[in-house]
């Protein structure tokens, strides 16, 4: 049998303005950009892959060009059909050149969306789902959480996700010392069955976060995601574990396969949330997931960006199991949402049987939004 090798690479930088800013404790999105990248072998299979680009806010056009001018050569020829071995090699041959620019993240991220299309290439090189390529197993349906509340809000938008079919809701606080009366109020709103989760993006001194845990001792919080710094040392995060009832949560500013492994490992994670678009792509979170179930902590993929990157979280998901729900971000997204996103019922989605990630083409719908396209082929 002949070898499939990779043909062709294509990446894409977007932007839509928006109207209502979307607000974290470190900053203001003031756009809403994508990289999508597509790869294709020499027997014309395709697949899709997704980049991270929320930051830094310029940061989506050199992600596109990143694959293009530094990567690409890496992959033309090379086999279609292996992205384990491709992440591990690329991972490998980029090295020095990352250490020499100090841009880790950027690599990080550009291979993990170039995994994330080889693998969907190789799903719909047999005709399978995503997430039934990964596992003959895996569930068509599955749960998933409202994300992206900005805890200063009105109840309203809280009962708007409810109206989408949410029963799960993510409160972005770390804000200014209201930030506990806020979580209060909308807790006081919820409903039998429905879950509270917190999410400070890093915002505090563990002191800070010891403080905010005191504020809200007695209301029901399913987590508390990223109280301190990824990079606050161990202690903290081992002192606030132990500090309240409430389980912690982290992943999305956890990078390689040894620093997800120390931290499953350490006792201070109820929850890990590798973001499939930042570190690892399919073949890294796959890992990092199930480790995650195999030590008995809940795996949640964290997303906040396109649609491609979405639902290949939520392939993720139902390919590695064990209980735990995807993000969806409520907050408007033209480049989410054209992408028909399965809706939810019951705060279950029922994702899509069609190959891979059942993404055939760019929706036309996001064109005027284009900022970067270009590609490279043998
Ligand atoms: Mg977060």
């Amino acid at each position: 049998m002949t070898i499939a090798t990779i043909a062709r690479i294509e990446t894409w930088a977007y932007r839509v303005p928006l109207s209502q800013t979307v607000e974290t404790s470190f900053g203001i999105m003031r756009d809403r950009p994508a990289v999508f990248v597509r790869i294709e072998d020499d027997q014309g299979v395709f697949g899709w892959g997704e980049i991270f680009a929320n930051w830094p806010a310029a940061g989506a056009e050199h992600r596109a060009r990143l694959v293009l001018e530094d990567i690409a050569q890496l992959l033309l020829g090379e086999n279609a059909r292996r992205p384990e071995a491709a992440f591990q090699e690329l991972t490998r041959k980029t090295h020095i050149r990352a250490l020499q620019c100090g841009e880790f993240g950027p690599f990080a991220q550009a291979i993990a969306g170039i995994d994330g299309a080889l693998w969907d290439l190789c799903a719909r090189a047999e005709g399978k789902s995503l997430r039934g390529f990964l596992n003959d197993n895996a569930p068509d349906i599955i749960p998933a959480y409202a994300s992206g509340i900005d805890c200063r809000k009105e109840e309203a938008v809280v009962d708007a996700a409810r109206h989408d079919g949410h029963v799960a809701f993510k409160l972005k606080v770390g804000f200014d010392d209201q930030d506990a009366d806020h979580v209060a109020r909308h807790a006081a709103g919820l409903g039998p069955g429905e879950t509270l989760y917190l999410d400070a993006n890093q915002a505090w001194s563990a002191d800070l976060a010891s403080e905010f845990l005191t504020d809200i001792e007695g209301i029901p919080v399913g987590w508390l995601e990223e109280p301190i710094p990824a990079d606050a040392p161990e202690q903290s995060w081992l002192d606030l574990r132990e500090r309240s009832k409430i389980l912690l949560a982290g992943g999305e500013n956890i990078v390689g396969l040894d620093a997800f492994r120390s931290a499953i490992q350490s006792g201070i994670f109820g929850f890990i949330q590798p973001d499939v678009a930042k570190w690892g792509g399919v073949s890294g979170c796959c890992r990092v997931g199930q480790m995650t179930v195999a030590a008995g902590l809940t795996y949640c993929p964290h997303f906040l960006g396109g649609g491609i990157g979405l639902l290949a979280s939520a392939n993720l998901l139902a390919a590695v199991g064990g209980g735990g729900r995807l993000e969806v971000d409520i907050n408007s997204n033209k480049l989410r949402d054209a992408f028909s996103i399965p809706s939810l019922q019951n705060g279950m989605m029922a994702l899509s049987t069609a190959p891979g990630l059942g993404v055939e083409t760019l929706p036309e719908a996001i064109d005027r939004y284009k900022t970067f396209h270009s590609e490279v082929s043998v």
